[in-house]
């Protein structure tokens, strides 16, 4: 058993979890929280844990990718899981909570824990906080409205090129719902064949002229009050340069140039596509950033050739978030590279949604405890739910928050016999379930 004395810093999702897993396992902890002094804009009451949005926590299905990641969580002995258990709604396949009383209960069992002592309290500098409270290790769980105190540490201490205060997501499209017979492999200025990474969609000028007209007058989300839009130039939602005029996105991410059909001919305009996964599983559409509602989004994107029948693993979005470039910032333990008594956990380190944040919880956590044991890391397996989320925010190219999704595993390359047994999609996601429960049979053992 350690003496160790650990501040988490922020009591929603990953925080609670994150403070759960140390003191029942005998750590001492000192949980910080702001809500009691001030409530951000999007929260409703000081209570932990809150669900800001959805009451859900998404589905309970088994096969589904969510499904998975309760399982890990579960064995990780989740209280986020076990307390939406007991304030479950009904709700079908899908985990949903009375909110008020989920919060309730979360903040009840973390503020009456004898090892966890609640401070309320907005941090700004945790290692002055660390010194203190006389703690040996920091968790900072933040989350995407990390108040600016903090923030501005963040900035001035860990650099703030690889900070992101603001999220423009662009849709990603399942892979197996594309109509290849329309879209062609090439990079840009590259010969037709050389090998090619973008999967491009060509426009004449007919479409191309009728999808801006649609861009620009569908339905936006309007923003949140507390999101004041501000966009860089370079990475404009797709629907506001519609709404500049009908050539603006031909000069920027719609270009032609370079883009040649395979007949050698200049189309009028490009969507181009770009593997969101090594395994090409997904694709993202690349400079599609959007504030369109999703059902807009969905609408319109379906006018791109080739994407008639696409089917949306996420779809864009932008928002105020704060994140880090993982892959810069920290190691595979979500630990600060220049401060390595200090993690990170939850929606901070690049993973999106109430489950995945809570899941980043308990990783970090048990990350923690094993140094705390002086056991070494432990490494998760991709084809894992978690294990993909942490491998994602770890080598993603561009850092883009993400829900875990069945395009993070590695792709399952499927028998002809299997093929046979039903849509492609579907059996292949159903392989990937079976897989990761078996990968999860023999590696729980070391948790
Ligand atoms: C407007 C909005 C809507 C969302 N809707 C959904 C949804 O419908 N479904 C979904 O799955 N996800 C949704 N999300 C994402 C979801 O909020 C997060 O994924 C999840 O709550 C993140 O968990 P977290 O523990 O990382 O951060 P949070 O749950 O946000 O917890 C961070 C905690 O840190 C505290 N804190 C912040 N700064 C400080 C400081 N300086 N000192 C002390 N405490 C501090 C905050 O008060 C908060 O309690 C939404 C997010 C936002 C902003």
């Amino acid at each position: 058993m350690t003496n160790s004395r650990i501040l988490v810093i922020g009591a929603g999702l990953a925080g609670s979890e994150a403070s759960w897993f140390l003191a029942s396992r005998g750590v001492s902890v000192v949980l910080a929280e702001v809500k009691t002094l001030k409530l951000n804009p999007a929260q409703k009451n000081p209570d932990f844990a809150e669900l800001v949005c959805t009451n859900s926590l998404k589905s309970l299905d088994p096969d589904s990718a969510h499904g998975l990641l309760k399982t890990e969580m579960r064995a990780m002995g989740s209280i986020v899981l076990a307390v939406a258990d007991e304030t479950a709604v009904p709700a079908g396949d899908a985990l949903a909570v009375d909110r008020a009383l989920f919060s309730k209960a979360m903040t009840d069992r973390l503020r009456t824990h004898p090892l966890i002592k609640v401070i309320d309290v907005e941090a700004s500098d945790p290692l002055e906080m660390m010194r203190e409270l006389e703690c040996s290790h920091c968790i900072i769980a933040t989350g995407p409205l990390t108040t600016s105190p903090l923030e501005s540490w963040m900035v001035n201490n860990l650099g703030a090129e690889d900070i992101y205060f603001y999220d423009a997501i662009a849709p990603v499209v399942d892979a197996d719902t594309l109509d290849y017979s329309k879209l062609y492999y090439k990079d840009r200025h590259k010969q037709p064949d050389e090998r090619a990474d973008y999967l491009n969609a060509p426009m004449n000028k007919e479409q191309y002229d009728a999808f801006i007209t649609e861009l620009a007058k569908a339905e936006k989300v309007p923003p949140k009050d507390f999101e004041d839009w501000k966009f860089f130039e370079s990475c404009l939602p797709i629907d506001l340069m519609a709404e500049r005029g009908i050539e603006t996105a031909r000069y920027s991410c719609m270009k032609p140039i370079g883009l040649e059909l395979p007949d050698g001919s200049e189309p009028w305009a490009v969507v181009q596509l770009r593997k969101e996964n090594l395994q090409g599983a997904a694709f993202n559409l690349v400079g599609f950033q959007t504030r369109l509602t999703y059902k807009e989004q969905v609408r319109v994107f379906r006018m791109i050739p080739g994407l008639e029948d696409a089917s949306f693993i996420h779809l864009g979005s932008c928002h105020r978030n704060s994140f880090l470039n993982s892959k810069r910032l920290l190691n595979s333990s979500m630990t600060s590279l220049k401060f390595p008594e200090i993690s990170f956990a939850g929606q901070i380190t690049g993973v999106e949604g109430y489950t995945e944040s809570a899941a980043m919880g308990l990783y970090v956590a048990s990350q923690l405890m094993r140094r705390l044991q002086n056991l070494p890391e432990l490494s998760w397996p991709k084809e894992l739910a978690i294990g993909a989320l942490v491998n994602y925010v770890m080598t993603i190219e561009k850092p883009t928050p993400s829900n875990i999704n069945f395009g993070l595993l590695p792709t399952i390359e499927l028998t002809k016999e299997q093929r046979k047994s039903g849509p492609r999609k579907k059996v292949r996601k159903s392989f990937a379930a079976k897989r990761a429960r078996e990968v999860f049979e023999v590696f729980k053992t070391q948790l």
